[in-house]
């Protein structure tokens, strides 16, 4: 199997069914350091958008990818070790996949360069727009994201509402719960007055499910989290776990897709099994060696088992 540098998966995606990972900035180039993050502690905070990854180069990889690949992809997805409209090219990517594949093309961002028009219209092309929006306070938004010096919240809200005007695709907002950091009354409150104002789609309410980049990044327990649902009504969706059928076992080499794919997050056993199509028996064959040869390390968060790359 090739290997590809600038994508990953097709991996299991809550939101998004089987989707192939395009990834357009190297680890970890964001404009935010947010605390439950699960790929990592930002290295370069930045507002500077660039070519960070050759876009030549990550289209041949989506072409040859697409030659080869048998299985069905729900959406190819622009996102990765980062914010992914950080990369000054990303129109280019959308616009050239849109020309060679009827895959639909989702952009996974932060949706804090919004503000800036141009990063609003290179975003035109996509099929959907999955922005997030955790905090409407700059004391929640300081606090859960840490954004770089010059952003702030109501310039981000501000910048997702224009876009909302000028963006014809379906826009999914995800908001993301801590406990004792963004779940106060006021805050919902205010968030809620926010979302009326972009009017998207559909809302996302998600909480800390994955390994955090901080410890202290703690979830909210169902109760609370179906609670906050009924506060921001029907348009509302608790993003469940995704499920589909595994199909049949392929000749592969399981090791290294099982190491390619916990290189982007750490994975439950039945998340890599759902997103391999590979039975978690199976797997776990390959994980007991891995965990043995140290490359994989095991990590307890919720008490739920996730598997890792050893750092
Ligand atoms: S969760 Fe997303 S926006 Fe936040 S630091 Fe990680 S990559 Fe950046």
């Amino acid at each position: 199997m090739k290997t590809f540098r600038y994508l990953y998966g097709p991996v299991p995606s809550r939101r998004l069914g089987r989707s192939l990972g395009i990834d357009l900035v190297p680890y970890k180039i964001c404009t935010y350091n947010c605390i439950y993050c699960q790929i990592g502690k930002t290295t370069r905070k930045t507002l500077t958008r660039e070519e960070y990854a050759p876009v030549t180069d990550i289209l041949d990889e989506v072409d040859l990818f697409l030659k080869e690949e048998t299985s069905s992809i729900d959406y190819l997805s622009l996102a990765g070790s980062g914010e992914p409209t950080l990369h000054s090219k990303i129109r280019t990517v959308i616009e050239r996949i849109k020309k060679i594949t009827s895959i639909p093309v989702a952009v996974i961002t932060n949706g804090s360069l919004l503000y800036l028009e141009e990063v609003g219209q290179d975003l035109l092309e996509a099929d959907v727009v999955l922005p997030s929006l955790d905090a409407v306070s700059q004391e929640a938004f300081s606090k859960i994201n840490r954004p770089k010096e010059g952003l702030f919240a109501e310039k981000v809200v501000e910048g997702l509402e224009k876009f909302r005007k000028i963006y014809k695709g379906q826009i999914w907002l995800e908001i993301l719960f801590c406990r004792g950091v963004n779940d106060g009354q006021d805050e919902l409150s205010a968030i809620k007055e926010a979302v009326e104002r972009i009017r998207p789609d559909k809302i996302h309410l998600n909480t800390v499910v994955r390994p955090p980049s901080e410890q202290w990044a703690l979830p909210l327990d169902e109760a609370e989290m179906k609670r906050i649902r009924d506060f921001f009504g029907e348009n509302a969706e608790i993003i469940s776990e995704f499920y589909r059928d595994p199909s049949s076992a392929m000749e592969r080499d399981i090791k290294e897709e099982v190491l390619k794919i916990l290189k982007r997050r750490p994975l439950s056993i039945s998340d890599l099994s759902e997103g391999l199509g590979i039975p978690e028996e199976e797997l776990d064959r390959h994980l007991k060696p891995l965990t043995q040869e140290r490359k994989v390390q095991i990590r307890i968060f919720s008490d739920s088992i996730y598997y890792e790359i050893k750092g």
